[in-house]
């Protein structure tokens, strides 16, 4: 579960009417915010630390408010998902993402943040089936994101989804690595192409020995399943450096890039493939 970052309080305060109204204000915007195009998606470079290429770019919703600016993913995705309204985001997302990725060229994948309604809505792979064929897509350029929270429940749905999509050939990431709990359990049982060790690890300029310790095994253990270690939240070369020793074959971040949109996406690919 997500904290939100506010304090806790015993009491039913005016704070907390405040927070429920504001979250009733956002969940009846979000329904009209698609048809009024005030949400966009940005790509974000996945990038291999051998190369320094760009192999995927991670889909990441924004909404740009008419009155309050942008808003982040991590104020209203919350709410979407307490609401339901994440069903019709999600399906609009996932369509939006494979339009953007047919254009690319054919080795460059779209990774998109899945949470765990979306999977269990009904028609929930079918869905991404026919946005995939829509945008003519194909299904090995599609890798979901997922997080541990996403297998706390209903394991049935869930696994019914992801075999589903991956005998199609869709590929699956975990998300957020190291910060859940029986994270090891799911990989075991799951067949994750990739894992995104939590962006928490490689926090400050500097990544201490410990950490370094840590991501070398996660990415040992990558190696021997044939999985791919990313790192997340890259913001400096020291960072770079250290996870690459690591043996992380993939990173993400600052440093490289922030997400863009998707005309500068496509930049960035052409850009690449001049040089
Ligand atoms: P996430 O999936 O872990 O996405 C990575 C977040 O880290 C993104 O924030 C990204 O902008 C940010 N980030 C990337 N590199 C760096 C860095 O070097 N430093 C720092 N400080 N941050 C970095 P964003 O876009 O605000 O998204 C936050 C969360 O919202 C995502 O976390 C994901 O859980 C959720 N989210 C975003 N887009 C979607 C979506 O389309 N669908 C769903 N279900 N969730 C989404
Ligand atoms: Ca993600
Ligand atoms: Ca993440
Ligand atoms: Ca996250």
């Amino acid at each position: 579960a997500k904290v939100n970052g506010r304090r806790q309080t015993c009491f039913f305060d005016s704070s907390m009417s405040r927070d429920l109204a504001r979250r009733r204000e956002i969940e009846a915007e979000l329904r009209s915010a698609i048809q009024k195009n005030e949400l966009s998606i940005f790509f974000q470079p996945i990038v291999d630390l051998a190369t320094g290429r760009i192999r995927t770019f991670e889909a990441l919703v924004r909404w740009f408010h008419p009155q309050k600016g942008e808003m982040r993913p991590d104020e209203f995705i919350p709410v979407a998902e307490e609401t339901g309204v994440i069903v019709t985001l999600g399906n609009w997302i996932t369509a939006q993402a494979a339009k953007a990725a047919a254009q690319w060229p054919d080795d460059v994948t779209i990774a998109v943040n899945l949470s765990s309604l979306q999977i269990k809505a009904p028609g929930a792979a079918l869905g991404i089936v026919n946005a995939l064929r829509e945008a003519r897509l194909d299904p090995t350029r599609l890798e979901l994101e997922v997080t541990e929270s996403l297998f706390l429940d209903d394991s049935e749905a869930t696994d019914a989804f992801i075999s589903e999509l991956s005998s199609r050939g869709v590929r699956f990431a975990l998300d957020d690595f190291g910060t859940g709990y029986s994270s090891l359990a799911y990989v075991n049982k799951y067949p994750f192409s990739k894992i995104k060790v939590d962006r928490s690890f490689v926090s400050g300029p500097e990544v201490s020995n410990r950490t370094e310790a840590i991501i070398r095994a996660v990415a040992e253990m990558g190696a021997q399943l044939d999985m791919e270690i990313v790192a997340e939240g890259l913001e400096t070369i020291e960072q770079v450096t250290a996870v690459r020793d690591a043996g992380c074959t993939l990173g993400q971040g600052y440093y490289f890039s922030r997400a863009v949109p998707d005309y500068l996406a496509a930049m960035l690919l052409a850009q690449e493939r001049d040089e």
